[in-house]
């Protein structure tokens, strides 16, 4: 059965995250201003928190899972700001190197920070359309191509590069290779600058003659049972988990959108009757719960998601909904307040507007709102991506 009842410790680590997250909030408009500006990878104050990785996994067996775990801390830290208090040192790729590396390789880039790139100046959602290239030479790959919008591809150490060994083979003929960074003929283009998230650096990336060795492959030697499960479907098993992570930094700032509204609808006065019955509720009152009720259904939707990963079982299709359902409220919930609130909504004053801006990248990266509702329907009408495209 599941059960999102926390215990003490788990309560006790989800309040120090959200003093964290206020903390964040202090340095969310200095790098949103300052796009070209490189967060620290930690703030000053971090020092005044305990490690809270080590928190985590000290926690008593019996505790809520892992991943659901990380879900709410997500949605706490997203509520915050982008800035976080520590950087990680993981970051994409390292989920596609979890998903799909062999034990040697995730021994041996286990700590290094990984980004991934898939996305090319003509290729997004259809991601079997890519052109760079990987062609085998003695005991090395070649890789040339261009990649655009790799996230933490300025921080990054190496990334996980996404090419077709065979540009007639479609989904076959791609593979992912670790290509670490001051490898000759690999070089960051350029730092995009975006609407939001601009604390993430996100980087355009060219690959020429780049030359890696052999077993930087993903997944090991193709030609050795067991190993090779870094081409394309072992490699899309990394999004069955952070799809939901994804979902959850759009819930926290559609939170703190309907935090920030019910406080500023309360000092003007107005407060949310939940109990009356919905022919006495204002229209505001009526729409703000309405959104609520939607951001607590995209909540309850990541958390099944993660919750399935915890107890090993299968969770595409789950992953799929929550990341579906998180996109939506990341714009639907901001935009609803910033229309409640009018003009203050949109003040810079203020970090609603930023949220909106924010929370829009939500239901793009990592497959679009559309792409997860083409996954959904196949994988419950049974269609393959050929039949439903
Ligand atoms: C801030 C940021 C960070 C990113 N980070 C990364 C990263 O780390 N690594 C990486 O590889 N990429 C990254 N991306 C790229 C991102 O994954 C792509 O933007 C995304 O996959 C969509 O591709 P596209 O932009 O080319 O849009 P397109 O694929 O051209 O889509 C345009 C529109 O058409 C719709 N559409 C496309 N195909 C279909 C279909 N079959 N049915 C219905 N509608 C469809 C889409 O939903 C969208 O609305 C990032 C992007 C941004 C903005």
């Amino acid at each position: 059965m599941i059960d999102f009842t926390l215990s003490d410790s788990d309560k006790d680590i989800l309040e120090q995250v959200r003093r964290e997250a206020l903390v964040t909030r202090k340095y969310a408009r200095h790098y949103d201003d300052r796009e070209e500006e490189l967060p620290p990878m930690a703030l000053p104050e971090a020092s005044e928190f305990p490690n809270l990785l080590e928190r985590v996994l000290e926690r008593p067996a019996g505790d809520t899972g892992l991943a659901t775990l990380q879900m709410l801390l997500g949605i706490e830290r997203s509520w915050g700001d982008t800035v976080p208090l520590r950087f990680q040192r993981t970051a994409l790729g390292n989920a596609a190197l979890m998903a799909a590396g062999t034990p040697e390789q995730k021994a041996r880039w286990g700590k290094t920070m990984l980004a991934m790139a898939i996305t090319e100046p003509g290729c997004g959602s259809d991601s079997k359309a890519i052109k760079t290239t990987a062609r085998l030479q003695g005991d090395h790959w070649v890789l040339d191509g261009e990649k655009i919008f790799v996230t933490t591809g300025i921080r990054a150490e190496g990334v996980v590069v996404w090419a077709t060994t065979d540009a007639h083979a479609g989904r076959a003929g791609i593979k992912s290779f670790v290509v670490m960074k001051g490898t000759p003929g690999f070089e960051i283009t350029r730092k995009e600058k975006k609407l939001g998230i601009r604390a993430s650096d996100t980087a355009a990336i060219s690959l020429s003659q780049c030359k890696i060795p052999r077993d930087h492959l993903l997944g090991g030697d193709e030609s050795i049972p067991k190993q090779g499960s870094g081409g394309f479907r072992g490699v899309m098993k990394t999004f069955n988990m952070t799809r939901p992570g994804v979902a959850a930094g759009g819930i926290g700032k559609a939170r703190a959108s309907l935090d920030f509204a019910t406080e500023a609808l309360a000092q003007e006065g107005v407060t949310i009757d939940w109990e009356c019955g919905r022919n006495a509720r204002s229209a505001t009152c009526a729409r703000l719960i309405q959104m609520e009720a939607d951001t607590e259904a995209a909540t309850l939707a990541t958390l099944r998601a993660a919750w399935l990963a915890d107890v090993k079982q299968e969770n595409n299709l789950e992953a799929s909904i929550s990341k579906s359902k998180g996109g939506e409220v990341s714009r639907s919930v901001p935009q609803g307040c910033i229309e409640i609130l009018g003009a203050l909504g949109t003040s810079r004053q203020y970090l609603l507007e930023k949220w909106l801006r924010d929370g829009r990248i939500t239901d793009i990266y990592e497959g679009t709102g559309q792409i997860q509702r083409l996954i959904i329907a196949r994988t419950i009408f049974g269609y393959s991506s050929a039949e439903l495209s």
